[in-house]
């Protein structure tokens, strides 16, 4: 449920059944999120919000709401992009070195750029859009190393400079952009 909030904007509430308290955190696209059990009517949630004004204005960095459009509006622009290049990158890199993978998600997740489990699910971040294509090509070809290698020995990385001769350099600049939308 959304609540429209003149101070906050967008308040995002989520009824949870394992919750026994109300949480309050910021989503990824910088509006406030609220965790609230099972059986919370909106009245109460309300009630709970302006009793927490306070606190939520010292702790939490709520964006404005014209910054949270904008930020809707960009993972929705990259998400589009990434769908119609990111798999067929991910394959062309896969077909050309022989790896194998089951599956690509897309992920927004401000915290990494791609995994690879043990189920052979491989991810990648749509923010690899914003960043240069030897960059973006350095993250598939660490994903797919991770294929023969779930950690990062000096095995895995003799495999991803095998395939990517300027690794190193690629992983130092790719310090300077971050994951998130
Ligand atoms: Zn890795």
């Amino acid at each position: 449920m959304i609540l429209k909030d003149p101070e906050f904007g967008e308040v995002i509430v989520r009824k949870n059944p394992w919750s026994n308290g109300i949480k309050f955190s910021i989503s990824t696209s910088g509006r406030l999120q609220m965790s609230v059990p099972k059986f919370t009517s909106n009245f109460l949630a309300k009630r709970f919000l302006n009793q927490s004004r306070d606190t939520i204005r010292e702790k939490l960095p709520i964006k404005d709401p014209s910054s949270q459009r904008a930020r809707d509006a960009k993972k929705k622009l990259l998400m589009k992009r990434a769908k119609e290049y990111l798999p067929y990158r991910l394959e062309y890199h896969a077909k050309l070195y022989g790896y194998k993978y089951d599956k690509v998600r897309l992920t927004h997740a401000n915290t990494r750029w791609g995994s690879c489990t043990s189920n052979r699910t491989i991810s990648l971040n749509i923010g690899l859009m914003q960043v240069p294509e030897p960059l973006r090509d350095y993250v598939i070809l660490h994903e797919l190393a991770h294929l023969n290698h779930m950690d990062h020995s000096s095995a895995f990385w003799a495999e991803v400079g095998s395939h990517d001769k300027h690794y190193k350099d690629h992983r130092r600049r790719l310090k300077q952009f971050t994951p998130g939308v």
